[in-house]
This record gives C-alpha cells, structure tokens and sequence, in this order.
C-alpha cells in the first residue's frame, strides 16, 4: 500500500492506539461476513455503515447501550467492536466523543469511514482458518 494512501494516514493514530488492545485487535471477519463484504464493495457498505451508526449509536441515549451491537452478522458490527464504535461508552473511550449528546453528521461521517477502512484492511489479511462455530460469539483468545 502506497505510504500517502490517505485512509492510511488519516487512520494511522487511531489503528495504531486499537492495535495495542488485544481485544480489539482480536476481531476478524467471519467468513460469511467477507463473502458479504466483498459482494457489497466500499461505497455499499459505507452506506450501511451510516445508516446502523446513526440508528444505533447516533442518539444522545441509544437504545440498550452498550449491548446494541453484535459481533457479527455484519461486517460492519464487528467492524464497530474493533475501531471502538459499538457504543457510547467505548465511543467516549477511544474517540472522546462525549455521552449524553447526538453524534453529528461530521462524527458519523468519520466513523463510517474508519469501519469501512478497518473492514478494508481485514479483507486484505488472509482469511482466519479456525471457522467460527454456530453460538460461539468471539474468537479472540485462540490467536
Ligand atoms: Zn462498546
């Protein structure tokens, strides 16, 4: 990848701070989810991420926060749990976006950019071998 691909730069603070936590950093695709991914392309799921922020943590009071999101069943869910964007509490942690207010449009903007970026650079690594069985909800402590 280019050096001044600008998505690189852009997100290289933030991947970098995500990459130090191992549970972040533990999140990949499930197999399912990259088929879906790569059918949909970029400009798709950058939609599809706009549309879940806004309705599920784009609110000053989300609904069920902090259990909103699941871990799979769409990249862009686990997408949100690996950039830190599942909920408002981690939302505060790794984004300093604060609790309590709508995100705006710039912030949501921001966002989906960064899942789609994170879902980007999953897709470029090789597909995990271990499948992820039926029930089983994380993957992340069998590296
Ligand atoms: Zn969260």
């Amino acid at each position: 990848m280019a050096v001044n691909d600008p998505a690189e730069q852009k997100f290289k603070d933030i991947f970098e701070k995500l990459s130090r936590s191992s549970f972040r950093a533990g999140f990949r695709l499930s197999k399912t989810d990259r088929q879906y991914a790569i059918a949909k392309g970029q400009t798709v799921l950058k939609e599809h991420a706009k549309d879940l922020l806004t309705k599920r943590i784009g609110q000053a009071e989300p609904k069920n926060d902090g259990k909103q999101t699941p871990t799979k069943g769409h990249p862009v869910f686990t997408a949100q749990h690996a950039t830190g964007c599942c909920c408002r509490s981690c939302l505060q942690k790794w984004h300093g976006f604060e609790k309590h207010v709508p995100l705006t449009q710039e912030q949501i903007g921001y966002l989906s950019e960064l899942v789609v970026e994170w879902i980007r650079r999953d897709l470029a690594k090789p597909e995990p071998k271990r499948r992820i069985r039926k029930g089983e909800t994380l993957d992340l402590f069998n590296p």
